[in-house]
């Protein structure tokens, strides 16, 4: 068996390296890196793919989530609730406009944020709503849609780890993760579910007037070149990238299922081994949502998830702690962040958290291997 690892970049690469190959060399042969065909032709394909939203492609996903707030027209010192168990970046751009992260609790069984902890955080100054698809499973979106009507607020969603995720409404209609929202971000980094060769991200919305504006913004704040209506940014999606995300968005469907599959395994699996979820509690799937699984993570119990991670370790097993400190927590967000509910699930995720290896190349003999040794840790812990 090759040695684990915890994603599998060059096994999926060589599955489409012809494919991959000839799209970057059709770019170096034109030379047109900036802006070049590739990055049209993805942008049109991926919304498509997404049912019809504009797609803005730019630089990477934190660019994404920035730019989206920027064209929202927020003022300094409005609060954006977000939840406190994500990556840095979705509240980061928050702190970096000068808005106020506003930090709310999620349900600890989906990672992701509470319902009830949201509506306890809206204030008169609540402006917008971070909802975070973590791990691969949508938000309870519909829900959240109804919050912010109620409240007048804007729902950015950051879908960076969900691409090719979807959500199931009470009527049976059904909607990709990321076009839901007033604005949907999105991440192409290399480990993503659909990741390219470096960074990239893109923001999609269905408002074509916002597009107009995401658009400008992510282009020096100019509709016609060198005439400047706003303060903008420069974020573009590089034409090589978008060459390699328009070879691997044909294969997206294909990835999600080998990762549900994979993660399906696994689930089986462990609760074989540990029916009452003494040890691991395996991740759950709502049926609101389509999960795309972009981590498998357990919640380990009994203080013993650093242990089992020494050990798997000890055994050839990668695994990751998504995320070892809840955001509240960071020392760059308690001059600024404020509260919106008790934070508790926050801090038990990141204290029982670990995710095990998960990729679209992942096999049926690693996995049992991989299980084999978690039973054997079941074991030796009697
Ligand atoms: C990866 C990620 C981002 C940021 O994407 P980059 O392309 O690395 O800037 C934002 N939010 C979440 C939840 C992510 O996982």
């Amino acid at each position: 068996m090759d040695k684990i690892q915890m994603v599998d970049l060059h096994g999926q690469y060589l599955k489409i390296k012809d494919e991959i190959d000839q799209g970057i060399r059709e770019v170096i042969d034109s030379c047109q890196f900036i802006n070049g065909p590739a990055v049209k032709n993805f942008g049109e394909h991926l919304s498509q793919y997404l049912g019809g939203s504009e797609v803005i492609p730019c630089a990477n996903g934190t660019d994404a989530l920035q730019i989206a707030l920027m064209a929202l027209g927020l003022k300094p010192g409005d609060e954006v609730i977000v939840p406190a168990f994500t990556y840095v970046a979705s509240a980061e751009v928050i702190g970096l406009l000068q808005l106020t992260p506003v930090m709310v609790d999620v349900d600890y069984r989906t990672f992701n944020i509470s319902l009830d902890a949201l509506r306890e955080a809206i204030t008169p100054k609540t402006k917008a709503i971070i909802p975070v698809h973590l791990f691969g499973q949508s938000s309870d979106m519909e829900p959240i849609m109804e919050i912010a009507r109620q409240y007048g607020l804007y729902v950015i969603e950051d879908n960076a780890q969900s691409l090719g995720g979807s959500y199931r409404f009470r009527d049976g209609k059904v909607a990709k993760t990321g076009t839901i929202g007033t604005i949907g971000c999105t991440s192409f980094f290399p480990s993503k579910n659909l990741g390219c060769y470096g960074d990239g991200g893109a923001i999609f919305t269905s408002d074509q007037e916002l597009a107009g504006k995401l658009r400008m913004i992510a282009n020096h704040g100019q509709k016609v070149k060198y005439y400047h209506s706003v303060i903008g940014c420069n974020s573009r999606l590089d034409t090589i990238q978008a060459a390699i995300l328009d070879v691997k968005l044909r294969h997206l469907d294909e990835y999600c299922v080998a990762r549900h599959n994979a993660a399906k395994y696994y689930t089986q699996a462990i609760r074989q081994i540990d029916p009452e979820e003494r040890l691991f509690a395996t991740p759950v799937e709502k049926n609101f949502s389509m999960h795309v699984y972009h981590q498998y993570t357990l919640l380990v119990n009994e203080g013993r998830r650093d242990d089992l991670k020494k050990y798997l370790s000890e055994q050839g097993i990668p695994s990751m702690i998504y995320y070892p400190l809840p955001l509240q927590e960071q020392e760059a967000f308690k001059p600024i962040v404020r509260k919106g509910s008790e934070l508790a699930n926050a801090k038990e995720c990141a204290d029982r958290v670990l995710s095990l290896p998960m990729h679209t190349e992942l096999t049926k003999e690693t996995q049992d291997y991989i299980i084999e040794k978690l039973q054997q840790y079941i074991k030796e812990c009697r």
